[in-house]
């Protein structure tokens, strides 16, 4: 050739297949369903923050919801696995993604494997490796899965093709080998005890670099028109990223070539847009119509509707039921409703307990012998401490009937003629996730009822508690359906 290497543009291929990502959002947000995709960093790795700094941004621009989690370098690897497995529990998130390196002192695989292989955007989970071994797709690692792309896009066929794959990662050179063959390549691993290196990267029709060494791919070892895909990022002297392939002698030689930056890197991170889509997809789509949610109801105060909570299990054909009913007070309304009905209901004594926390632990460790799942909060979260929150992460929700703003934490009065007598003209009902901060939480289900004239306290109640009834309905309804997102309306808890 030596004409010139075409340039395959990653950053190009990456804006088209973001804009994909971005439609499908759309169109599952019109579903109810908003993706969500936490990370995991564990330290200061300064590199690591510029990607996942990376990540955000675009999971801003297609609309996925991001969150990260920072736990400091001296994590221990049980807290780096605790905060796994409580992402494995929450229904928002969609994708976890553990930032790699993890410190010296923990290991690597063991937190990989404690991800839930359907959350797994990374890939890195032993199932969803074994299914590229298959050769049966799933949550494929995004790197491979973007030099495949870039391949695609230079129009080459794989099939028949000799591939040599420089570099024998668990995360980039296996994988991105295995996918090669998927594609019908004869494919060659080299790595740092391969013979005549040169030689073999000669040979190939499409040559892929995955070592970490700067411009370690000369010119003499490619075969003139090849495919050369470029995955090595190092970042030189003067803080330019630079490449495993010498670009500027190869581009002469090669067919396609990649740069760096702008190549196999934004792919790399359209990819993981796509997996917590897909998995998102996968997630939400499994989720229906399978169990029966397990309830458990916590509530302090006398007059609220209990009768409500029950009515929307019960008579709205939901796939949930109540597993217990708890209360700190003797004969609270909840309790009293729970038995008419015949449902298991415990009054557990505060004052029986030395503390809060042996209290909570056995608040807790009763809802979980009943198998409850989600927790209803009635008029009760003063009360209520950061180890039971945390034993059901984001599956705690608050009825919060005070809802406006101006009476944050002003509900265990008669707030109904509270909130009359401050002439507002709005109230409602809320379900809220409650979290350290309990008034902080973000909305899951929000309804407002306008204040008419001449609205008396109790008028104002009886709506108060039918739009309860409508609010918890709809919360239930889609929980089941795994539609629930707790971020939905987080902007207005902002
Ligand atoms: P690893 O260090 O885990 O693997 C490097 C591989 O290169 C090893 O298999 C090693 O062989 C091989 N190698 C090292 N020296 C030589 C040599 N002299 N001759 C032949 N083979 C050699 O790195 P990763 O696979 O994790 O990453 C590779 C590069 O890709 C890095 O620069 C990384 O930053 C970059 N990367 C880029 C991403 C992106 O988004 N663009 C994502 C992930 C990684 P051996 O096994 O024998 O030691």
């Amino acid at each position: 050739m030596g004409m010139g290497a075409q340039i395959l543009n990653g950053t190009a291929l990456a804006a088209a297949h973001k804009e994909q990502v971005r439609e499908e959002v759309r169109a599952l947000n019109q579903k109810g369903i908003f993706p969500g995709l936490t990370v995991v960093l564990v330290g200061e790795n300064p590199a690591s923050k510029v990607y996942i700094a990376r990540k955000e941004v675009t999971c801003e621009e297609v609309g996925i919801h991001s969150q990260k989690i920072l736990l400091p370098e001296s994590a221990s690897e049980k807290e780096v696995l605790d905060a796994v497995q409580k992402l494995n529990r929450n229904p928002a998130v969609h994708g976890i993604l553990v930032q790699l390196p993890l410190p010296k002192h923990m290991n690597e695989q063991t937190v990989m494997q404690a991800i839930d292989p359907q959350k797994d955007v990374d890939g890195f989970q032993s199932q969803n490796q074994s299914q590229v071994y298959a050769g049966k797709g799933g949550l494929v690692p995004c790197t491979p899965r973007g030099v495949i792309q870039l391949i695609h896009e230079s129009g080459v066929s794989m099939e028949g093709k000799h591939a040599v794959v420089v570099g024998r990662s668990l995360i980039v050179g296996k994988p991105a080998a295995m996918l090669l063959l998927g594609e019908g390549a004869t494919v060659t691993i080299c790595h740092s005890k391969t013979k005549n290196l040169g030689e073999m990267t000669k040979q190939a029709d499409i040559l892929v670099a995955a070592v970490g060494k700067p411009k370690f791919i000369t010119k003499e070892m490619v075969k003139p028109g090849a495919v050369v895909i470029d995955v090595g990022i190092t970042r030189s002297p003067d803080n330019k990223l630079v490449g495993d392939v010498d670009f500027d002698s190869v581009k002469d030689v090669a067919g396609y070539i990649t740069p760096v930056p702008g190549g196999v890197g934004p792919m790399t991170i359209a990819c993981l847009m796509e997996n917590t889509i897909r998995a998102c997809k996968n997630q939400t789509q499994s989720k229906k119509n399978s169990r029966k949610i397990v309830v458990g109801v916590i509530g302090s105060t006398k007059g609220t509707d209990m009768q409500a909570v029950i009515d929307a299990i019960e008579s709205h054909s939901l796939n949930a039921k109540i597993g217990l009913v708890c209360s700190n007070v003797t004969d609270a309304y909840i309790l009293e409703r729970a038995r008419k009905h015949n449902l298991p209901a415990l009054f557990l004594d505060r004052k029986s307990f030395p503390t809060t926390e042996a209290f909570d632990a056995e608040m807790t460790q009763k809802m979980k012998d009943a198998g409850v799942e989600v927790i209803l909060l009635i008029g009760y979260k003063r009360i209520v401490h950061e180890p039971l929150l945390d034993a059901f992460p984001l599956h705690i929700w608050n009825i919060h009937p005070s809802l406006l703003p101006a009476f944050n934490g002003k509900f265990d009065a008669d707030v109904h003629q509270e909130v009359l007598d401050a002439g507002v003209k709005v109230s409602g009902a809320t379900l809220h996730i409650v979290t350290a901060d309990v008034d902080k939480g973000p909305i899951l289900v929000q309804q407002t009822i306008p204040i008419v004239d001449g609205e008396t306290s109790d008028s104002l109640k009886q709506k108060v508690q039918a739009v309860e009834m409508e609010v918890i309905v709809s919360a239930l309804r889609q929980y089941s359906e795994g539609t629930l997102s707790p971020f939905k309306d987080q902007k207005k808890n902002e």
